[in-house]
């Protein structure tokens, strides 16, 4: 499996100019073959190499064969996306970059873990470049290489690495936990665990009212705030789903499996709840959530499965009675069948692991092959030891 590691790039000014100027070079080049392709209509790698290479190269003849080839590799990659949304009928624009980060490979990179340096191909030669390898990174650090990318972002230089890790050697087991995400609560799981903070959607509240008085204000310098409250409020919201997704990998044996909402269920269940509750679903990453759980779970072996989100809130995860009425208060879950109680994010994750283990599901999202329990029974075993409803003392 792939991981990225990115380090930051320490560049004495010449350093940096030539970095500068080699992706300036590699941009121009490929808005170059993306404003030739779109002109002829052309998104064959190969064809547009036979036709551009030789005439590019000589225009950018500092610039490093290779960087040319993968300069062509991402264009014809950016011409193949532009022409399926035009032939889905979507609007269409020549792709075209800025700054578009280089692609480097064995050829034009090489990288010394003990040095914590990189050699890098530029338009002004090789440059051997001192880097600094962030804590988390460190057991990525000696694992072979495979493509980096050089980011020029604020003003700094940054390599994007990928690395190649080993698959863990792990037996599946049919240990299933169930995981409902951002209600009441960040994320509950079907084990009784009330994941993050709370105050979380307390700080989410505060960024949305100060964005909005920003946005109305619509001053050149309330403006420059908002982008850097934009930023700000982007660093949160990674550190809180990096936080949520290590404690919901942290808590399955290895070879589990972690069973999530399909993504598209959890927005329109958040519209049909109004006011101010809306905003902590808005906007939240979601996506960025899901792909932590699943490359943290990757690397415990853990499967994550995804469900049908239909219902999962309404219904009763001890008898299986479903109906809106369950759920007239937004944290209580109270069945009007069998009168069982229980945190409403509980009961919904409970929902969930039940839905995975019964569920058609499994084959098609890729999970493991499980013993099927009785659901019903372990679910009334759980729901036994009722924790205190709305989940004080957490
Ligand atoms: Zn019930």
């Amino acid at each position: 499996m792939d991981r990225t590691v990115r380090l930051s790039l320490v560049t004495p000014p010449d350093d940096a100019a030539a970095l500068l100027e080699t992706i300036q070079q590699w941009t121009s080049v490929f808005n170059a073959i993306c404003a030739y392709g779109v002109a002829h209509r052309i998104r064959n790698g190969v064809t547009l190499h036979h036709r551009l290479y030789r005439m590019l190269k000589a225009q950018h003849p500092a610039l490093r064969s290779d960087l040319h080839i993968q300069a062509r590799v991402k264009a014809a990659e950016a011409l193949k996306s532009a022409f399926t949304r035009r032939r889905h009928g979507l609007p269409v624009s020549c792709p075209r970059s800025t700054l578009c980060p280089p692609r480097y490979n064995c050829h034009t990179f090489a990288i010394d873990w003990d040095a914590r340096t990189v050699r890098l191909s530029t338009t002004r030669g090789r440059r051997t470049i001192p880097f600094h390898l962030p804590a988390y990174a460190a057991r990525y650090a000696k694992r072979p290489v495979s493509t980096a990318d050089l980011v020029y972002r604020g003003g700094r230089f940054s390599l994007h690495v990928v690395v190649e890790l080993p698959a863990p050697e792990t037996v599946p087991s049919d240990d299933v936990l169930g995981v409902d995400i951002g209600e009441a609560q960040p994320a509950v799981t079907s084990r009784n665990q009330f994941l993050g903070q709370r105050f979380w959607k307390a700080i989410e509240g505060r960024y949305f009212r100060l964005r909005r008085a920003l946005q109305r204000a619509g001053t050149k310098s309330a403006r420059r705030h908002l982008r850097r409250i934009r930023h700000r409020q982007q660093r949160f919201r990674r550190d809180c789903d990096h936080v949520l997704s290590k404690q919901i990998v942290a808590s399955v044996e290895a070879g589990a499996v972690i069973a999530v909402e399909r993504l598209t269920g959890i927005r329109s269940r958040a519209r049909k709840r109004k006011g101010r509750q809306n905003r902590r679903f808005h906007g939240w990453s979601f996506a960025q959530l899901r792909r932590f759980i699943a490359y943290k779970a990757e690397e415990r072996g853990c499967t994550v499965a995804e469900v049908d989100p239909r219902h999962t809130s309404q219904r009763c995860s001890r008898c299986g009675y479903t109906a809106r009425a369950n759920r007239r208060l937004r944290a209580l879950f109270r069945c009007r069948a069998c009168g069982f109680t229980l945190h409403a994010d509980l009961n919904a994750a409970r929902n969930i692991a039940a839905a995975y283990r019964a569920g058609p599901g499994r084959s098609e999202t890729g999970g493991l092959p499980v013993n099927q329990p009785d659901v019903a029974l372990a679910a009334a075993a759980a729901g036994s030891c009722k924790p205190s409803p709305l989940g004080d003392g957490r």
